[in-house]
Order: C-alpha cells, then sequence, then structure tokens
C-alpha cells in the first residue's frame, strides 16, 4: 500500500525535521473543484487588483526573509548567511513579471480593417499546476507560480518532499495578502498522486521544474491529455574562459558559478574549458579559491559551503571523482583540509578535477554537487566544439573582453541562456528556458507569459 506521509531529513545532522501527510483523494478533488470554482472570478479580477494582491503576498514572504533562512538550512542544507539572497531574488522576479503583467497581457492589435474591429486576446489557461525542486525552491516555484496568478490563472502547488514548508510558505503569504479561495493552494502529493492529477483533465498546463527523468513522467502523465506541459530541467553548463579574458574576474566569478549551493543549481557551472594562454594561473587561482570554502554546518554563520542535500548525492559525485581520477585525472583539493568532509554523510568537500576528458562521467553527466572539471583548449573552434559534446542545453558562457566574438560564438552554442562574464544567474526580463535535455517551453520575461496564456482571437465584423 502506498504510504500516507513522508518525512523530510534534514543533511545538517540527519535527523527527521518534518513529517507530512500526503493529501488524500477526497482533498485532492476538494482542491481542484476549488481551483476550477475560482477561476473565473480571478480572471475577471482587473490585473491591477491581481497585481495589487500579489504585491502584497510578495510584502509579506519578504517580511520573514530571517525565518526563510534558516528553513532553508534546515530543509537543503543552504548556508544561512546566503539564505536572504533567494528571498531577494524570489522578490525580484515576483516584482518584475507584476511590473511588467499590464503591458504583456494587454490585447494584441492587428491593424484596422475597415468594416471590421480584429484583437487577439490574451486569455488565462484555466488552473496551473507547479511541480517544484528542493534546490532553489522559493526561486524556481516563483517563476511560474506569480505569471500564472498575474495571468488569471488559479493555482496549485506540490513542493518537493525535501522543503515541504516551502510551499506552506508561500501558500501563508498569499493567505496574509488576502487572495480569495481557491485561487493558490497547496498539496503535499506523492508522484502517483501528482500524475493522476495531470492526468485527470481537471488541470490545463504543468509547469515542472526538476531532473530528467520526473520531466520524462510529468510528459507521460500528462500524453494525451492536450494539456501544456513546461519543462526545465537539468544542465551540464560549460564556462570557456578565451586567453583575453580578465583572469582574476573569470577565477572568482567561476569558482562561485561552480560552488555556490555545493553545485546543486541547474544552472551551475560544470565544466570549464580554458585557453592554453592563461591554462596554468587560472587552473591555480582557481583552485586556490576553492580551498578557502568553510564546510560545515548550514546553521553556523561563518559557513560558506554546507552539505549536499543527502548522503546519496554526496556519494553520487564521490563516485564520479573517484573513477575520473582512477582513469588518469588530476584532483587539486586536498579533502583533509576540509575536517567537516565525512564519508557517509552529506558533508563533502569541493574538488577541482584537472587532466579530465569528456570520456569521463563527470564531464558528461549532471554532478549537482561541489566538483568541477577544468580542460585546456587551444581555440575557440576547439572550445565550441566542447561546449555542445553534452546532451544538456541550459546555460553557457564565455569570460573575454571581446563583446563581437562573445556574441559570434554564442550564435554557434547549442544554450539556453549564453552569458558573457558572468554566469549562474536568471535575469527575469530574459527568457529562462533550455534545449536538448535541459527543456521545452519558457519561463520569467514577456515569452513566459505567452506560455501561460492561450490567444483567443476577436474577428467582429462591423459593417454588414
Ligand atoms: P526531481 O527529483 O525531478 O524532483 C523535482 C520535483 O518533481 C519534486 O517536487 C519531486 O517530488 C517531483 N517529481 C519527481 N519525479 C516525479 C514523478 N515521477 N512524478 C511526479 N512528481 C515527480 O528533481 P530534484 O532532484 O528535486 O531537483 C534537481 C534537478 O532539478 C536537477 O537535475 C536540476 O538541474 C533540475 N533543476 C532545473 C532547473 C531549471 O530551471 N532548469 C531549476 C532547478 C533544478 P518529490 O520531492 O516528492 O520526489
Amino acid at each position: 500500500m502506498a504510504s500516507a506521509s513522508f518525512q523530510t531529513i534534514t543533511p545538517v545532522d540527519g535527523s527527521v525535521y518534518l513529517e507530512r501527510r500526503y493529501a488524500d483523494d477526497g482533498e485532492i478533488d476538494d482542491a481542484l473543484s476549488a481551483a476550477s470554482a475560482a477561476q473565473a472570478a480571478w480572471a475577471a479580477t482587473p490585473i491591477s487588483e491581481r497585481a495589487a494582491l500579489c504585491a502584497k503576498a510578495v510584502d509579506a514572504f519578504v517580511a520573514k526573509a530571517d525565518r526563510h533562512a534558516e528553513e532553508l538550512a534546515w530543509q537543503m542544507g543552504r548556508p544561512i548567511r546566503f539564505g536572504h539572497s533567494e528571498v531577494g531574488g524570489f522578490e525580484e522576479r515576483a516584482r518584475h513579471m507584476i511590473a511588467i503583467a499590464e503591458e504583456v497581457l494587454a490585447d494584441v492589435q492587428v491593424g484596422e480593417k475597415e468594416g471590421f474591429l480584429r484583437y487577439i486576446k490574451r486569455v488565462p489557461l484555466g488552473v496551473v499546476l507547479t511541480v517544484a525542486p528542493w534546490n532553489y525552491p522559493y526561486l524556481t516555484a516563483v517563476n511560474s507560480i506569480v505569471p500564472a496568478l498575474m495571468a488569471g490563472n488559479t493555482m496549485i502547488l506540490k513542493h518537493a518532499s525535501q522543503t515541504p514548508r516551502c510551499g506552506e510558505r508561500i501558500a501563508d503569504a498569499f493567505a496574509e495578502a488576502g487572495l480569495p479561495d481557491g485561487v493558490f493552494q497547496v498539496l503535499h502529493l506523492s508522484h502517483e498522486a501528482t500524475a493522476k492529477i495531470i492526468a485527470s483533465d481537471e488541470v490545463d498546463f504543468v509547469a515542472f521544474t526538476g531532473s530528467v527523468p520526473g520531466g520524462a513522467s510529468i510528459e507521460k502523465a500528462a500524453a494525451g491529455h492536450f494539456l501544456g506541459v513546461g519543462l526545465e530541467l537539468g544542465g551540464k553548463d560549460p564556462a570557456y574562459v578565451r586567453a583575453d579574458a580578465n583572469l582574476g574576474h573569470a577565477i572568482e566569478n567561476l569558482v562561485d558559478g561552480a560552488f555556490f549551493n555545493s553545485g546543486q543549481s541547474c544552472c551551475a557551472i560544470e565544466r570549464i574549458y580554458v585557453h592554453a594562454d592563461l591554462y596554468e594561473p587560472f587552473v591555480e587561482g582557481f583552485a586556490e579559491l576553492t580551498r578557502q570554502y568553510k564546510l560545515g554546518s548550514p546553521l553556523d554563520p561563518g559557513t560558506t559551503l554546507g552539505p549536499v542535500v543527502r548522503t546519496s548525492a554526496a556519494d553520487f559525485v564521490r563516485g564520479q571523482v573517484e573513477e575520473a581520477v582512477a582513469a588518469g585525472a588530476k584532483a587539486l583539493v586536498d579533502p583533509t583540509g576540509f575536517p567537516a568532509d565525512a564519508p557517509g554523510t552529506p558533508y563533502l568537500a569541493p574538488q577541482v578535477l584537472v587532466d579530465v576528458d569528456h570520456s569521463m562521467r563527470v564531464m558528461s553527466e549532471e554532478s549537482f554537487g561541489p566538483v568541477i572539471g577544468i580542460m585546456k583548449v587551444g581555440s575557440d573552434e576547439e572550445a565550441i566544439g566542447l561546449m555542445n559534446d553534452s546532451p544538456f542545453g541550459l546555460t553557457a558562457a564565455v569570460w573575454t573582453e571581446d563583446t563581437e566574438a562573445a556574441i559570434a560564438i554564442g550564435d554557434r552554442i547549442e544554450t539556453g541562456t549564453w552569458f558573457m562574464n558572468r554566469c549562474d544567474y536568471l535575469d527575469p526580463a530574459l527568457a529562462w528556458t533550455g534545449v536538448k535535455h535541459s527543456g521545452r517551453g519558457c519561463t520569467l520575461s514577456r515569452l513566459g507569459y505567452e506560455v501561460l496564456t492561450r490567444p483567443k482571437s476577436y474577428h467582429l465584423r462591423t459593417a454588414t
């Protein structure tokens, strides 16, 4: 028999941090009915009122930033000193999507035609289900929640079993803002129940963020039900440091891009290609800066590198590293310099590997942990070939002082976002999207609204 509840095991010390009951069939039916019943009135609510309510919810959420930071540390291991940046990112994205809604959702005018009134309206899809991951539990969820609501949809959120409280906190903020009943609801759901909801014909869109296998399951559940599916999946994001790069900036930014959140970011830098002219000083500086991290309890304000989410995730990365080293890679960081590093726990020292190649899993498979492989390249051409040699395509980045060269290289890279001199960042004004196994669809930006609405054409003959 399927389990009726689940536990969240904290990576801090392996104890049970939370226990939640899964929603039962009756609660799920009630939530779907409430979402459906509330939708027409919500869609008829002026955008300015929807904006005021969403803005109030953002205010309520931000006001509790300290509590969110502490809860993030317990649920998924984010060092407490960095918890506020997630709240800040939530606010930035939410406020941007609220600010552009009126303009983006306005009717599309198609030009005058005598005797006719013609325009295209953007209408909400209906009920949107968001399925969110634990690694950036607020940042990923907000990408679809706020625009879906602003567009006039009602919403159900299923958050990860590692971060159930994050879903509840978002619901608290909307409740505090006075959102009408049924417009935003959180359910704790098993995979089976999630699939059942998707196949129930009672939701109109699923916004999924998570792993490639998770995305594939969602697509299967949706097949034949004619609902939209947005998939924000994994990555193996590359960076290329050109010979003309600002070395200090490249090192500093790429160490952060590789190791922030213990490398558990979909757009973390996972492989670096460095031009031969800069290779030696880059590798030396990169390894030196990596050794400065302080690995420890995420609750300690001095900690700059927390544990990964669970021991199995640490073991997965350890396995990739051991395999690469056995195949000839060189590990530049001595884990004994990190006293908290302990096999059999999620506490894992960062690692920098050189003498790697693409036959090694650490250079081809998403690591989602604090490890990076660095390879020497001789030309832009070689770097382009290596960057594209991946089943993923979420983001990619180049470090150079030559903007034209950056654009020319970027035109040839198979990626959803192309960066120059930055990485591991989402600008809410730009479309967040991936190619290949990194996903389908798009969130954020004005294009994100197109996914959460459908066009409705008005074709009226006014002269008969
Ligand atoms: P995950 O295991 O796929 O889980 C993500 C969410 O989907 C969770 O809520 C999970 O529920 C649910 N889920 C997973 N399999 C499911 C299924 N078969 N049926 C229904 N629901 C299912 O991914 P994760 O380990 O949490 O997150 C890490 C992955 O997400 C990485 O690959 C990362 O790159 C990717 N990611 C991508 C983006 C992006 O924007 N492209 C952003 C962040 C993360 P439970 O928790 O209950 O299992």
